[in-house]
């Protein structure tokens, strides 16, 4: 399999190059020449797989670098860190699927793929004696699941930027206590999308780029994206009956979690369509629902691995909408950098609305949603999974599709917005109470790509 540009500027490489990649060095998104198909036979001979087992079918068809044997031996030890032994449980509650992507260390559905890229990484560099520099931006969820993927890992050092006090207490602490060496955490002054564009500028410095051999965790990662097909297929394979169409609620950011399941579909698992949850940033709602893709500012909400304008993601699914056009590719981005904004014909407005459906859930009623859940099922939500459930619920009463609904934090990394909607804390996990205490370490710097570059050239020299 090889993987090329959405932008059209790179000669095509093989999967583990790909990897190593992150951002196209043309600025793109990395994609499959080809999607692989999954038949109605295929899913069916799945159905008693483990997790593990699924996942290494799923992703050996995009990967064809790696010996069967050491794929699978990756895989295996990605998801034996996983607290349940079905990895990503689905469980029903109150005419919802509700599937569990929070079983991993840092309790976020990132785990799930930054297990994988953590081991890919280390396996990658030792076969070529190389090193990595990973540089991140993080809302909280991304940078905690990489420093944990690849904390003590052997030839990687991480830099993970986050925007300083717009984190949850909790998130803070699961990166700034990691002490390990190679392990180095930035608070910028500033937003998510402030810390994402300083990353964007670095890797598309290209001399900088291989000088410290860069590498991306963020979910521009190809093998970020592919780890995450997995659990809709397991979901689906949990849920339904054969041939079954299902819906899929997916609280969303940066797009990259939805856009595994638009792959899970054009690979060919059943799928009516998917709902795309927001919150208050709700850029991909007005775009889906009044064809206005416009960014504006980014507003503070009690879901802020959700508080994202500019999700990176969308290039890949706007590359299959246009057709696989790269010149239009690189048109609409053009647009976007120039005015801030992007225009579609209306026929390709009509396709993303077939693709996609979009609710935007504000603030008031995700702690409702939070608090009425817990009422009727007993089962506490977190709030990025909230805005999913509310948004799914209403589907769900509609009609006869069964609804999965992705739960992609567990409810005590977000104890503040648990305890203003319950008006009590989410009880603690243990690997959440260990935390209280712990001796941190972080370095405070302004929103500029030079005294970013400059704290990243001292420390790896
Ligand atoms: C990252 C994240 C999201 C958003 O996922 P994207 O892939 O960025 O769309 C939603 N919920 C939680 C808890 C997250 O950490």
């Amino acid at each position: 399999m090889r993987y090329f540009s959405t932008r059209g500027g790179i000669a095509p490489i093989r999967f583990k190059d790909a990897v190593m990649m992150g951002l196209a060095d043309d600025g793109g998104l990395l994609l499959p020449e080809s999607i692989p198909t999954v038949t109605a036979a295929d899913l069916e001979a799945w159905r008693s797989l483990t997790y593990p087992q699924l996942a290494f079918e799923i992703i050996s068809r995009y990967v064809d670098d790696i010996p069967a044997d050491d794929l699978r031996h990756l895989i295996d030890r990605s998801y034996a860190t996983f607290s349940h032994p079905e990895v990503t449980p689905v469980v029903r509650k109150d005419g919802v699927h509700i599937l569990e992507l929070f079983h991993g260390v840092t309790l976020a559905f990132k785990d799930v793929a930054l297990q994988f890229l953590g081991n890919l990484f280390e396996y990658i560099l030792a076969e070529r004696g190389e090193r990595l520099t990973i540089v991140g931006a993080t809302s909280g969820d991304t940078g905690s699941a990489a420093i944990h993927g690849v904390r003590g890992k052997q030839g990687i050092t991480i830099f993970i930027m986050h925007p300083e006090g717009k984190t949850s207490a909790v998130q803070a602490l699961q990166m700034t206590s990691v002490l390990d060496d190679n392990v180095h955490n930035i608070a910028v002054q500033g937003t998510f999308d402030d810390c994402q564009d300083i990353v964007k500028a670095l890797m598309n410095d290209l001399a900088f780029k291989q000088q410290y051999r860069l590498g991306a965790v963020n979910s521009i990662n190809w093998a970020r994206v592919l780890a995450q097909v997995v659990y809709y297929i397991y979901a689906w394979l949990k849920v339904a009956t054969p041939g079954q169409k299902v819906l899929f609620s997916v609280p969303t950011g940066n797009f990259g979690d939805i856009f595994a399941g638009y792959l899970a579909w054009r690979m060919g698992l059943p799928v009516q369509q998917l709902l795309l949850a927001t919150n208050e940033n709700n850029i991909l709602t007005r775009f889906i629902n009044e064809g206005d893709y416009s960014v504006g500012p980014v507003v503070q909400t009690v879901s802020p691995s959700m508080d994202i304008q500019v999700a990176s993601n969308l290039e890949r699914y706007l590359f299959y909408l246009v057709g696989g056009d790269t010149a239009r590719v690189r048109a609409i981005f053009a647009q976007l950098k120039r005015e801030g904004r992007i225009s579609f014909a209306p026929e390709e407005l009509a396709q993303v609305r077939r693709d996609f459906c979009s609710v935007s859930v504000n603030r008031a009623r995700t702690l409702t949603t939070i608090g009425s859940f817990l009422q009727e099922t007993g089962y506490l939500l977190d709030p990025h999974t909230a805005v999913g459930v509310a948004a799914g619920r209403d589907l769900a009463e509609l009609g006869e599709t069964p609804v999965i609904c992705l739960a992609t934090a567990h409810p005590a990394k977000f104890g503040e917005a648990v305890q203003e909607a319950i008006g009590q804390p989410a009880p603690l996990p243990a690997a959440i109470a260990r935390l209280q205490g712990l001796p941190t370490r972080c370095t405070l710097l302004p929103a500029d790509q030079w005294q970013v570059r400059a704290f990243i050239e001292k420390t790896v020299s």
